[in-house]
């Protein structure tokens, strides 16, 4: 079975009607669209309003820019030294070895830089970014991202892992995959032997937005993925229509747990362009938030974080718990929504 790369390969499989794919034609033109075969059987019979039908097939609604919305809305272009790395904090780098995804998300905050043309570093390139982490000291963490870092082959993979395990200050290697969810098969024991090396902690962040993304193939990877000794983060963007109510996130929350996967980050969308239909306030994320505290436990919460526009990285947005109301004294709120006084 072949991946759908365009709409017409949308509607050959039944997942739009002619009409509906005749509505999304010009927003194809400018945002990339892709669905593995294992998405396709997923989303067979689900219609628009469905939370795992809208993260990949595209609405006529992306048409719609609005004027605070970026090309590039958390500033990577400002903050790369040489081609493929993204520099920000001091101790962690973004590797970007391509641009290239297995599936095109509709809210993806990269989108006007993924697509099926973002080809992957040359191995030259590779070779300068590998030679840029090197000779940055202060680099413990290299966080592999793109596109989707598990579409390269387990010999790219386990050069990179390799290269980054001669040096002995980098300790971390954190890989940001949406392909446990979106490809499962993919997830295979030599791929999962590829990622890891000598003197190396290796992570993974796996991009997950709804419980029902935890099917039966889905669960088997991650399984496989915590049983080789990765352990895993989830990683989620907070999507209106989709999972922005407290059943949902509990859902998924409690999904991930169960599967051995501990949420991180619970993003605040970013302003890419004509991604407005899925975006809530801030207010209303932090409100989201708040309510999981009495419903889930620690292990189930994510940080709820805004990457602030224009390169300035990432910043805890959840809504205090606690005020300071002078000489020393505390307005505590516990998970009922009652205030506590605290002094200390
Ligand atoms: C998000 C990000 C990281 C990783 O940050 P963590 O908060 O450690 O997950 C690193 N570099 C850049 C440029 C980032 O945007
Ligand atoms: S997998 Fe990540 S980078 Fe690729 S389209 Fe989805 S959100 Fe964007």
């Amino acid at each position: 079975m072949k991946p759908l790369h365009s709409v017409s390969d949308l509607v050959a499989a039944g997942l739009m009607t002619p009409d509906a794919g005749k509505a999304v034609e010009t927003v194809a033109e400018r945002y990339a669209v892709a669905l593995t075969p294992y998405l396709r059987d997923t989303l067979a019979g689900r219609g628009a309003d469905d939370p795992l039908y809208a993260q990949y097939v595209p609405s006529p609604q992306e048409a719609h820019t609005t004027p605070e919305e970026r090309e590039d809305p958390i500033g990577d272009v400002a903050r790369s030294p040489v081609k493929g790395i993204v520099h920000r904090y001091p101790d962690r780098v973004l590797l970007k070895p391509l641009h290239a995804c297995a599936v095109y998300c509709r809210f993806c905050f990269r989108r006007e830089m993924v697509g099926p043309g973002g080809e992957a570093l040359s191995n030259e390139e590779m070779d300068a970014a590998l030679a840029y982490i090197r000779d940055h000291e202060a680099i413990w963490e290299v966080v592999v991202t793109g596109g989707d870092p598990l579409l390269l082959s387990p010999r790219r993979l386990r050069g990179i892992a390799q290269a980054l395990s001669t040096m002995p200050h980098v300790g971390v290697l954190r890989l940001h995959s949406r392909i446990p969810a979106a490809d499962p098969g993919r997830v295979t024991g030599e791929l999962i032997e590829a990622l890891t090396a000598p003197g190396l902690a290796t992570w993974m962040a796996v991009h997950i937005n709804h419980a029902d993304e935890l099917t039966p193939e889905v669960r088997a990877a991650l399984a496989r993925l915590v049983e080789a000794g990765i352990p895993l983060l989830g990683q989620t963007v907070l999507l209106k229509g989709i999972n922005d109510n407290p059943a949902a996130l509990e859902a998924l929350f409690r999904g991930l747990v169960r599967n051995r996967v501990k949420p991180y980050y619970l993003h605040h969308p970013d302003l890419a362009a004509g991604t407005s239909h899925f975006r809530n306030s801030l207010a209303e994320g932090q409100a989201l938030v708040k309510g999981l505290r009495g419903r889930v436990s620690g292990v189930c919460q994510p940080t709820y974080v805004l990457d602030i526009p224009g390169g300035h990285g990432k910043t805890p947005a959840a809504a205090a718990w606690i005020a300071e109301d002078g000489e020393g004294t505390y307005r505590v709120e516990d998970f009922t929504g009652t205030t506590h006084r605290y002094r200390g």
